[in-house]
């Protein structure tokens, strides 16, 4: 019998295998993924972000863990003195940029995130344009800048915690969870597509957007939900100052990428359900108009690539919900619900779920208030900084 299974493999679970491969009990975790190519998992169509902008200090402290585990990742992740494919972490700087209407939040997120250490600097107009010349700031009253953010290959940060974790001795098992057998109080066992049956100790659900029907299979109510959001990439003529990820007002973001860049904008009347069409018509109704009018330079482009993956959403409040099974069966528990930032997130969330799962508590960084406690009272955790 396993003690931990894992059920997902993408950066989130290879994430807590690898905390608990590094705390030394790997050979006691089985880590389920049921697609070894990833090619519909969120991580490998994420953007790729990492930052320290948020308002929760839960968030912030993540990610600020998450940033010092990525400026490292290919040392700390080298096996056998062989260093990690290159994550490329780009610390090219985060923009947010606010309308009068969005300023007093700006400001108050930017006190939260001085206060826990971020290096962010608030911006007025003028500073903008000295700083980003091609940056047109009408109807911008101000804008905070984190330096150090930036962003990586999430591709490589998963494959990264897979080696590493497999490494460490954690087993990786192709197979799809198909049921889960429980008691009154707890998880007995899952069943696989293949037919086998494979009982635990504990089990993590962190099956990115489809956690929630995972969870129903073990009479767990979760309100995570898959939601599409589509990124993409265009050139330009002109060769521009290097630019941050810059956020809009609107919402809609972009930053360079290669030889160009990749920009999105998440569509709050986007339906749930399992959706990897490209919407073009969006591209050129939403995106396009805020992009040429924030950068004149992004008038003249040609889009040439786009993709769709899916957001894991928490319709509660956008934020991850990471523990056990609260009031349930107790040996369930969950990592996910990730609403956008699970990339950053995953490092802190394979320590937390380690310490967790070994400790019985959270050491490190105390994560309590983002539990399923919130959702069985209904009480809602929000973050200012969801893009
Ligand atoms: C367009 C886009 C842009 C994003 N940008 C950012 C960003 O800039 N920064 C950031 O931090 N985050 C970003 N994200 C979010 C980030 O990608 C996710 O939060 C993160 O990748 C979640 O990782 P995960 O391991 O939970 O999910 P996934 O990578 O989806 O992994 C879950 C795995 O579970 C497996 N699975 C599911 N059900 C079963 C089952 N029944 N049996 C076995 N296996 C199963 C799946 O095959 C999958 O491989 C973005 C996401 C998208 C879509």
């Amino acid at each position: 019998m396993n003690d931990i299974v894992i059920i997902g493999g993408g950066v989130v679970g290879s994430a807590i295998a690898y905390h608990l491969g590094a705390a030394g009990v790997g050979a006691r975790v089985s880590v389920i993924e049921r697609d070894p190519s990833y090619e519909f998992a969120s991580t490998p169509r994420s953007a790729g972000g990492v930052r320290q902008q948020f308002s929760l200090p839960e968030n912030i402290r993540m990610s600020q863990y998450g940033l010092a585990v990525y400026r490292d990742f290919e040392t700390l992740m080298a096996v056998d003195g062989e260093p990690a494919a290159p994550v490329e972490f780009r610390q090219g700087g985060y923009l947010f940029l606010a309308s009068a209407a969005g300023r007093a939040a700006l400001e108050a997120n930017h006190r939260v995130q001085r206060a826990l250490g971020a290096p962010v600097e608030l911006l007025d107009p003028a500073a903008i344009r000295a700083r980003f010349p091609s940056i047109v700031t009408e109807g911008v009253v101000a804008g905070s800048l984190g330096a150090k953010d930036g962003w990586i290959d999430p591709h490589a940060a998963l494959q990264g915690f897979r080696r590493k974790a497999r490494d460490l001795g954690v087993s990786y098992r192709a197979d799809a969870v198909v049921g889960i057998e429980h008691a009154q109080d707890r998880i007995e066992a899952l069943r696989l597509a293949s037919g086998e049956r494979l009982a635990a100790g504990a089990f993590v659900n962190a099956a990115g957007a489809w956690a929630g029907e995972v969870a129903a299979m073990a009479g767990m109510a979760l309100p995570v939900e898959p939601v599409r959001r589509m990124v993409f990439y265009f050139e330009t003529r002109e060769t521009l100052e290097p630019l941050p990820l810059v956020i809009d007002p609107t919402g809609t973001y972009f930053r360079p990428e290669g030889r160009g860049y990749i920009c999105g904008r998440s569509n709050p009347d986007e339906p749930a359900g399992v959706n990897f069409e490209v919407d073009y018509d969006w591209f050129e109704t939403a995106i396009w108009p805020v992009l040429a009018a924030r950068v004149p330079a992004f008038e003249a482009i040609r889009m040439q690539q786009a993709w769709a993956g899916l957001y894991a959403v928490n319709r509660l409040d956008a934020n991850a919900i990471i523990g056990p099974w609260t009031g349930g069966r107790e040996n369930f528990y969950v990592a996910c619900g990730f609403s956008g930032h699970g990339l950053q997130q995953a490092p802190a969330v394979g320590r937390a779920l380690a310490e967790l799962l070994l400790d019985g508590r959270f050491v490190t960084l105390d994560l309590a208030r983002l539990g399923y406690r919130r959702v069985l009272d209904a009480a809602p955790l929000p973050e200012a900084g969801i893009v």
